[in-house]
């Protein structure tokens, strides 16, 4: 039984294409009629229009449909570039203009002298400075048909196939099809604001007028591409998210008055606006039958860890562990001084596990962890290492998750089945970003900072200034402030370039005599960087001489003043974490942003956007942009694109909606329906790559 093409039929069901043609193509990412009817024209020209070639000069630049006989034809070598070149002269009894085809020897089989063709192709001024059309398309006079007198698209052309081939190609894949049957229903289509593939992509595709409603026809198509592409993401998530969740069900968590009583009088501070509905929403997770998997995204400083910890106590006080895992030993120590604090009072009983914990303490630790004696363990990388097996993990909290691969935070939640899953965010980034990247999870934004801080202030400036930068910090330490310096250093496992962060604290104990400095780095043992880190967080160390590792989340309120080194080297969130780590007590704080001499142009653009932006979200969100969506997910190369059509960041409101559309499918069709769906768009929409 042969069954009529559909979309995900292969390219072969054309008529013409064999084989070769087809593995070409597949090579280019078309495999299908589907890759072939979404394969959008990038211009249009108008071909019922023919120009004389003693017009020529004023179209140059611009399509022209020219009709002539060839008076002289021949294929030759060019000798610079070593291309195949086929050169003819077309008369069309106005004038003679010279006709060149780079790289299609064959056309010397094709096109010979005396025949009358049709040329469409773009005059230009060639180095001898004479008019020559250059690559035209082209067919014989006699068999030009009605098709090729009329409006026709122009598409970015395919496996180094003609203009007019790749045309050919495309109109073919709607002969086979027919009006191509749209694999979202109509409701969905409808709910999701577009037309159907039909609807949409045939006015595209074989247009009659260049006019303002082909301008919207083409707007039309690539809304509906982009949806496309952002739906079928967004239920592949929430998909995968559901059967996820399926193995991780527990029963609704108890929140009583007498809970949230004694949560509150444990704070040491009363919580923002933003924390309490961050907090509300944690709440309500907990509440219901469904497993939390949250996001937390808040800006430096706004104070997710506490919430974090309200978690914590909630699903402490139902009996059930929780980790708390970060990315540096120093996090994990100072979070553990903390909680610590605030917690043993509650009698609740805390352990720390990182890669200095070693030998019996360890076994001990261990111990607890799998008898389910430690009701929260704060740790490192060394939370989801093999041999850590815990009694009754409820819930896992994720700080700085951007620090962890989207692995590292999946084999945490598979430590014994976690129900319950809380992800805080290293960088904020907006909101469309969010939930574009983090789909599967629900989003809670602190975007309000606590109060009585009074700010840091950005300046930037030239490393010609540094003695006026020494001397302001001089003063500031001597009216009790500490103070970074941050060098970039590319690789932290280098020698050479802690010699230069030993030569720097020499240059500074110049500069500052009298006042305790000390470097942190990362070639220093574990132990070292803990007691260096002491001491500057008790205030006994002044300066702290610094790689990026001080960069995440560390809290020391009298450091207020933060000095970057060659800080045209950071990225933006990074410069922004770093300047994260002043603005923490009650006294205003600098950032001291000091650029290379040499620094680019783009560097100094940055350091300028930088000094001027105090949000944490816009900064991200110009990130994003410049390095692409990629990153996110860990492909590091920038400008790496998870989607053909769609642009996140361009295209909040349809992310939105794709987001609200699928969640809604998923709900009312079922997961055995949406899984359906998801096979199908996945066969046909086919840019969604290096997802986990
Ligand atoms: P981040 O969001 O960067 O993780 P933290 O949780 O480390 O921020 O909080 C930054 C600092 O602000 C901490 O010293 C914390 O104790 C303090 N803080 C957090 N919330 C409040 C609040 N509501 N009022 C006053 N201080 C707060
Ligand atoms: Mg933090």
């Amino acid at each position: 039984m042969t069954t009529a093409p559909a979309l995900d039929s292969p390219v072969t069901v054309i008529p013409g294409v064999a084989e070769k043609r087809a593995s070409l193509l597949n090579a280019a990412g078309v495999r299908t009629l589907g890759d072939l009817v979404r394969h959008l024209p990038s211009r249009y020209e108008d071909r019922r229009l023919r120009s004389d070639v003693a017009d020529l000069a004023s179209f140059i630049g611009t399509p022209v449909k020219l009709t002539g006989k060839i008076v002289s034809a021949h294929a030759k070598r060019s000798p610079v570039r070593r291309l195949g070149i086929f050169e003819a002269v077309l008369d069309d009894g106005t004038g003679r203009v010279s006709v060149v085809w780079f790289n299609q020897a064959w056309l010397k089989e094709k096109i010979a002298r005396d025949m009358i063709i049709t040329i469409w192709g773009q005059p230009r001024v060639n180095s001898k400075k004479r008019l020559q059309i250059e690559n035209p398309d082209w067919s014989l006079a006699s068999a030009e048909d009605a098709a090729e007198d009329s409006v026709i698209p122009v598409y970015p052309v395919l496996a180094g196939m003609t203009p007019a081939a790749t045309r050919k190609l495309v109109h073919g894949a709607f002969e086979v099809l027919g009006a191509p049957e749209d694999p979202l229903t109509r409701e969905l289509a409808e709910a999701l604001g577009v037309g159907s593939l039909a609807e949409t992509l045939v006015p595209v595709h074989f247009p009659a007028e260049i006019d303002e409603a082909l301008t919207q026809c083409v707007r039309n198509a690539r809304t509906r591409l982009a949806v496309e592409e952002f739906f079928a993401f967004q239920l592949m998530l929430a998909v995968s998210r559901m059967e996820e969740e399926a193995g991780r069900s527990r029963p609704p968590l108890e929140v009583g008055e007498e809970l949230k009583g004694r949560i509150g009088r444990m704070l040491p501070f009363r919580l923002t606006g933003a924390q309490k509905r961050a907090v509300r929403e944690i709440v309500a997770d907990l509440e219901s039958d469904r497993p939390m998997y949250r996001l937390l995204q808040g800006d430096v400083a706004s104070g997710k860890t506490i919430v974090g910890l309200i978690a914590a106590v909630i699903v402490i006080r139902n009996r059930r562990q929780v980790a708390f895992m970060v990315p540096t030993e120093i996090l994990a120590e100072q979070h553990f001084e903390r909680i610590r604090g605030m917690l043993d009072a509650e009698g609740v009983r805390t352990d720390i596990l990182t890669a200095s914990v070693k030998g019996e303490q360890r076994r001990a630790v261990l111990r607890r962890i799998a008898s389910a004696e430690t009701d929260l363990v704060v740790g490192t990388h060394a939370l989801i290492q093999e041999g850590v097996e815990f009694g009754n993990l409820g819930l896992a909290i994720v700080d700085e998750m951007h620090r962890f691969g989207v692995k590292q935070r999946r084999d945490l939640i598979r430590k014994g089945v976690v129900p319950d899953v809380l992800v805080m965010s290293a960088t904020p980034i907006p909101r469309s970003m969010a939930i574009a990247a983090f789909a599967d999870l629900d989003l809670s934004v602190i975007d309000e900072l606590p109060p009585g801080r009074p700010g840091i202030r950005t300046v930037t400036r030239g490393s010609a200034q540094f003695e006026k930068i020494y001397r302001f910090v001089r003063e500031e330490i001597e009216s009790g402030a500490q103070a970074y310096f941050v060098f970039p250093l590319i690789d932290e496992s280098e020698e050479s370039a802690h010699a230069a962060i030993r030569k720097e604290i020499e240059n500074l104990r110049r500069r500052f005599p009298g006042v305790r400095m000390e470097p942190l780095h990362g070639q220093m043992s574990s132990e070292e960087k803990d007691a260096v880190m002491r001491r500057f967080a008790r205030g006994e160390t002044k300066i702290l001489v610094a790689t990026t590792i001080v960069e995440v989340g560390i809290d020391v309120a009298d450091a207020t003043v933060m000095v970057i080194h060659d800080a045209d080297r950071f990225g933006l969130s990074q410069l922004h974490q770093l300047r994260g780590r002043v603005g923490r007590g009650s006294r205003q704080s600098w950032c001291v942003a000091v650029r290379d001499e040499r620094a680019s142009e783009e560097g100094k653009r940055r350091l300028r956007l930088f000094a001027s932006t105090p949000d944490g979200f816009e900064l991200a969100r110009i990130d994003l942009e410049q390095r692409g969506f990629g990153h996110l997910f860990g492909v590091r190369q920038s400008g790496a694109n998870l989607f053909r059509y769609g642009d996140p960041l361009a295209q909040p409101e349809l992310m939105e909606r794709a987001r609200a559309v699928a969640r809604k499918a998923l709900e009312t069709e079922g997961l055995a329906k949406a899984k359906m769906l998801c096979e199908v768009l996945r066969q046909q929409v086919t840019t969604i790559h290096g997802k986990d």
